[in-house]
């Protein structure tokens, strides 16, 4: 049971992301000081949304320089902080040059880097890190036999060289709990989500949750979608769960974070009702057996497609629900909410208000 002392400061990293720029501000707004770690706190783009919610709160939220693969250089953002929030971890969808380099490395590493300032850095009693349902499952498929996955299951299915994105967050979460478990002074909580969507309050992110969404007005779902199912929850509420995560004592282990479970021409059905069809939205599912052939274009193995499309997939969110306290979203609002920030922000190739 671990006590937080709410006066004193929260180090967010990777503070300018999807997830974590949610997590920055509901900090803010519960009076929370945040230090928050970049790459480059200099940047001129990027960064707008941070100078404009440290303007709205003023002297309570800092921008520090840090690079996950640069050992050392989280501790002078860390120094005095009770509550470490590790959320920097890159997410990318699609071909990659070195997904290795790109994903493995900076994930690994960046955990390995992160828990050794958290075990040089005295004042640190709690981590809650970022990680991933791609940490308890690899492929669909491995749900087969069974109901649902729970918080005990560990993805072993993914590889250096299939679903490399789920074997980097598979290993960096492993990395975590064995480093927490060779000491006794601060405590680990994961928030594991799904697919998060919800409206981005910035429009620099690269996350794969903007890929997905671009995928919809690109023209690439034109002609229909795989039937692959996935779990979807809302970026407020996974922010929402990390802050809980930090503040109650009794949170311990790993949270599930995930509302519904949809398929892809379920998101299409949604965005059809809502923005009606001045956008392609999916509305047929394209047969598996041509959805492999065309995979490797996109960057996805066949094995990929074999073990992931056409099957169910079920989550049991009750420790997330029960212990944090979260009371997840409806996806159809998510999804309306994630889509109509999209036409705001200019990024659908239509910029019309929503009647
Ligand atoms: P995002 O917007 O791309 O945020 C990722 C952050 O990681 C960026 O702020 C980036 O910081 C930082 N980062 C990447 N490489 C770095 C490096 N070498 N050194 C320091 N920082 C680095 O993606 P997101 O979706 O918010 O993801 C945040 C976390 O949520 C990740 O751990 C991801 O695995 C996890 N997650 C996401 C989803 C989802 O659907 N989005 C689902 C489950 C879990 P810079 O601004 O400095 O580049």
């Amino acid at each position: 049971m671990t006590e937080i002392d709410p006066d004193l400061p929260v180090l967010v990293t990777g503070g300018s992301g999807y997830v974590a720029s949610w997590i920055v501000r509901y900090l803010l707004e519960e009076g929370r000081t945040v230090r928050a770690t970049v790459r480059d706190p200099h940047k001129p783009t990027g960064l707008d949304h941070l100078h404009e919610l440290s303007r709205a709160h003023p002297g309570r939220l800092s921008l520090h320089r840090a690079d996950l693969l640069d050992a050392g250089s989280f501790d002078e953002a860390m120094a005095g902080c009770q509550l470490v929030i590790h959320t920097a971890s890159p997410f990318l969808i699609g071909k990659l040059d070195d997904a290795h380099e790109q994903l493995v490395r900076p994930a690994l590493e960046g955990t390995r880097n992160v828990l050794s300032s958290v075990n040089r850095t005295g004042s640190v009693t709690r981590v809650v890190l970022t990680s991933s349902v791609a940490a308890v499952y690899g492929d669909t498929a491995d749900l087969a036999g069974r109901d649902r996955f729970t918080d005990a299951d560990w993805n072993t299915t993914s590889t250096p060289t299939h679903q490399v994105y789920s074997y980097s967050k598979t290993v960096a979460e492993r990395e975590a709990w064995t480093i927490h478990d060779a000491q006794d002074r601060w405590g680990l909580v994961t928030v594991n989500p799904s697919l998060v969507l919800g409206p981005a309050l910035t429009t620099s992110s690269v996350s794969g949750s903007m890929t997905t969404m671009g995928h919809f007005t690109d023209g690439s779902l034109a002609f229909g979608a795989p039937a692959l199912k996935m779990g979807i929850v809302d970026v407020r509420d996974v922010a929402r769960a990390h802050i809980a995560a930090g503040a109650t004592a009794k949170a311990h282990g790993r949270y599930i974070a995930t509302a519904e479970v949809v398929s892809l021409l379920e998101i299409g059905a949604v965005l059809r009702r809502g923005f009606g069809s001045r956008w392609t939205f999916p509305r047929n599912e394209v047969p598996k057996a041509l959805v492999k052939l065309v995979a490797p274009l996109g960057g996805e193995s066949r094995r990929t497609v074999e073990r992931s499309v056409g099957w169910p997939v079920k989550f049991d969110t009750s420790r997330a629900r029960g212990d944090l306290g979260i009371d997840f979203r409806p996806v159809e609002q998510t999804i309306t909410e994630h889509f109509q920030q999209m036409i705001d922000d200019g990024l659908t190739g239509a910029s019309t208000r929503r009647r």
